[in-house]
């Protein structure tokens, strides 16, 4: 074979070239942020196929974010050009592992077309399972169970392989629930997220033979943040790579954040004795960011005990120092932030003008969103929201999809249970529970059903007609999917307006309804990009960022764990207050592995800055109705003077924000309560600005957002009497509760539980 150009090596350092070149056998590249990890593994499937050692098809690389799945999907089809040989298989754990199973499902005991649940289907369901066991369900919550199969899903544990220690789990009936939810699951032909790994690792454990094919087939495997694998992806890697072991891991230990949800940082700390003889490759420049950047990172993650340690140089001098801004509020920090913006913009900050999709807001919790959101549509700065579901989570939009999924398998009955009354149709409970043990009575779906239920003549009334509307409506979808008289689109909006659920928004005169329509339109125009309702569902329920591109550049936003591998040249790290970040659940736990992780979150933040990072924090927020001061976050202080600048909060001394800011006495108190602490008092020698009207009244009770306690403000609980609520503060022992029927109230906290997932 003659010698092909290499453009994609052009540039590369001589250890991302080892990286690139080193093709057989395992490779691990352990290195710090920005050092070009992601563009060496990128290089290497691209030498792969240039040099002839693969075929597209037979090689294998897991992204963590569809995002990334799809640029490096875009950077190999540049370099290679698009050849008939087709493209690797490139995505992430979910992506590639629904393909398997939807070409392997009977050996997982499903048919190819299963559904894949999103977490309130699965909600739902336990719900039904957790009924059927006569379990009381008020004190023994789905969610606490959901979030206890998925953990015991994340480290590829079947009901029969849950270990005798967690056998007491909820109430000594989980693993027995597990297993009524897993044939449910079966029996409605549905897989929810944790499956998708699950199954397969279970399905190649029990046929060595199609493990070998598979084996065979994919011969590179390629892993991008590799330290953020839980158990059972580590085990489908091990499986997969077994004969071979080509397989190349790509990682950071300080970058580990997903140990909540059962990542496992010992996999990549691992993974020299997993394979034996592993060419482990470290990479010490970073090519992303500025001295200054760098040096404020570096310095936050040296906090941290348990790591490997590493260099990190740049060479990219100068540049702005990281900027840290204090602000009275959370509405005033999202003002503050989109002035900056706008400044950013007209080139009279930071040197020269950035566009808006230079810039990111990166939030450690999703509900800091809203104030951007709210602060940027009101002065009309566009933006888009990535990485959390959030659009596919929105109620209208959940509710349409249910619709689509019913067209498409009229057996889906979680989604026929969602929207049989949405809208309105005259059939309560009741006359659902009559159709739900008819299903049961002749072991057939819930469409099935409610026909039985008409033709046995036991519906009458307004129930009666408008069920027989709503059933011949979805024999009529139905016909149309499979004779494909409309395209997709034109049925998706036939669907929306003859089931009358469009209209439903067009009549409701609540201020949301408006934004609700559009984002209906938002959901039609996604399909576009689809060949048919099929893929745009299968689409969905792995989505991971929601970017609906409409030309315009736009400021992102999105959450801390969204960034994870991305960069911008100017960066905004909002509330930075303990408490919210780090997290008041890391900060109450004993041991330090919680506080250990959000700082790790808080590395991968800064490194997401090229060349402007702003950090910036809030002495109160408002919560649930209510105002809370917070401290500035304990990882300011741990940025080493030398690269932070301390700009002097607008409004705080003389500016007269408090008089705008909810209840004048209860601020007061705060931000007395706040600048007299000792934590801003630092901050305020560092800056050298003088209170000069700082408020010394303390009158109205505050909140100790310090007081010990399992729960923190913004939780999700229950309580056996109260119901549902979400947790405002605690005092002492005490947490104070806003719940959902039964307002608020003082309640013990032992006596509550977690409703979180
Ligand atoms: P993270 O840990 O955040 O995922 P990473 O190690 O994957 O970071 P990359 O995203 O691959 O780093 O690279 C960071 C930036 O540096 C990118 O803009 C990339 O194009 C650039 N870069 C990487 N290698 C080089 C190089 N040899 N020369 C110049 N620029 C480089
Ligand atoms: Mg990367």
């Amino acid at each position: 074979m003659g010698a092909r150009p290499t453009p994609y090596l052009e540039g590369l350092n001589p250890e991302q070239r080892r990286a690139v070149e080193t093709l057989d056998g395992p490779v691990l590249m352990l290195a710090g942020a920005g050092t070009g990890k992601t563009r060496a593994l990128t290089a290497r499937i691209a030498h792969l196929l240039n040099s002839g050692h693969a075929r597209p098809n037979e090689v294998l690389a897991v992204t963590f974010t569809n995002k990334a799945a799809r640029e490096m999907k875009e950077r190999v089809a540049h370099l290679m050009g698009t050849g008939a040989d087709g493209m690797p298989w490139l995505g992430t754990f979910h992506a590639i592992n629904v393909k398997l199973l939807r070409r392997h499902a009977e050996l997982a005991g499903l048919k190819s077309n299963f559904t894949i649940l999103d977490t309130d289907d699965q909600v739902r369901l336990l719900k039904q399972v957790i009924a059927a066991r006569g379990i009381d369900e008020k004190r023994w919550p789905a969610r606490q169970l959901a979030s206890l199969i998925d953990g015991w899903k994340n480290r590829a544990l079947t009901p029969a392989q849950v270990p005798v220690a967690d056998a007491s789990a909820f109430n000594n009936k989980g693993i027995e629930l597990y297993s009524d939810y897993q044939s449910r699951l079966r029996d409605l032909n549905a897989a929810d997220f944790g499956d998708l790994l699950l199954h397969m690792v279970t399905v190649f454990q029990a046929h060595p033979d199609l493990l070998e094919q598979y084996q065979r087939w994919f011969r590179y495997i390629l892993v991008d943040e590799y330290q953020d694998t839980n158990v059972a992806q580590y085990l489908w890697l091990r499986l997969l790579a077994g004969g071979h072991r080509n397989i190349c891991c790509v990682g950071d230990d300080d970058q580990s954040i997903y140990g909540w949800r059962g990542a496992e940082v010992g996999n990549i700390l691992r993974f020299e004795k997993d394979f034996p003889g592993a060419a482990v490759i470290r990479l010490e420049q970073n090519y992303r960011s500025t001295g200054h950047i760098l040096g404020a990172a570096s310095g936050v993650i040296k906090g941290n005990r348990d790591r490997l340690g590493k260099t990190l140089w740049t060479d990219r001098d100068g540049g702005d120092k990281v900027r840290l801004i204090g602000h009275w509020d959370g509405e005033e920090e999202a003002r503050w932030v989109g002035e900056e913006l706008e400044a950013l913009q007209g080139g009279t900050r930071g040197g020269r003008p950035y566009s808006l999709d230079d810039c990111a807001i990166l939030v450690r919790a999703s509900h800091q969103m809203r104030a951007f959101e709210d602060r940027f549509l009101t002065i009309g700065l566009p933006y888009r929201v990535i990485g959390g579901p959030r659009f596919y989570e929105r109620l209208e939009i959940r509710d349409a999809m249910a619709y689509f999924r019913l067209v498409i398998s009229p057996a889906d009955d979680l989604a026929f249970e969602r929207i049989v009354n949405t809208p309105k149709r005259g059939l309560g409970d009741k006359a659902v529970q009559k159709i739900q043990r008819a299903a049961r009575a002749n072991g057939v779906s819930l469409v099935q059903a409610a026909q039985i239920v008409l033709a046995a003549g036991e519906m009458s009334g307004k129930g009666k007609t408008e069920l027989t509307r709503f059933l011949s409506l979805l024999g009529l979808w139905h016909a149309e999917v499979l004779e494909e008289t409309h395209n997709h689109i034109e049925l998706a909006e036939k669907i929306l307006d003859e089931s009358g659920y469009k209209e439903m928004w067009q009549n409701n005169k609540t201020p949301e309804a408006p934004g609700r329509l559009e984002n209906l339109k938002e959901l039609v125009k996604a399909l576009e990009q689809f060949e048919n309702l099929q893929g745009f569902l299968e689409h969905v329920a792995l989505i991971m960022d929601n970017e609906t591109e409409e030309g315009g550049a736009k400021v992102s936003i999105m959450t801390l764990h969204a960034a994870k591998g991305l960069e911008f040249p100017a960066v905004f790290l909002p509330g930075w207050e303990d408490g919210l970040f780090p997290s008041q659940r890391s900060m109450d736990e004993s041991g330090q592995s919680g506080l250990e992780e959000e700082r790790r979150l808080a590395y991968v933040g800064i490194t997401r800055a090229e060349e402007l990072c702003t950090i910036s924090f809030a002495a109160n927020r408002r919560v649930y109705g209510q105002w809370q001061s917070a401290m500035p976050s304990r990882f300011i202080d741990e940025m080493p003077e030398a690269h932070v600048d301390v700009l002097t909060p607008p409004g705080l001394y003389g500016g007269g924000y408090g008089a705008a800011a909810g209840s004048k006495i209860e601020s007061a108190a705060m931000s007395a309560n706040v600048y007299n602490s000792p934590g801003w008092r630092r901050l305020q020698n560092r800056s050298g600005a003088r209170g000069t009207s700082q408020p010394q009244e303390s009158r109205a009770p505050v909140i100790d957002m310090q007081a010990v306690s399992a729960f923190a403000e913004g939780d999700r609980v229950f309580h056996q009497k109260f119901g549902y609520g979400a947790v405002l503060g605690t005092e002492g022992d005490k947490l104070r509760i806003a719940f959902d029927k039964a307002g608020e109230k003082h309640v013990v906290s032992r006596f509550i539980t977690s409703a979180d997932m």
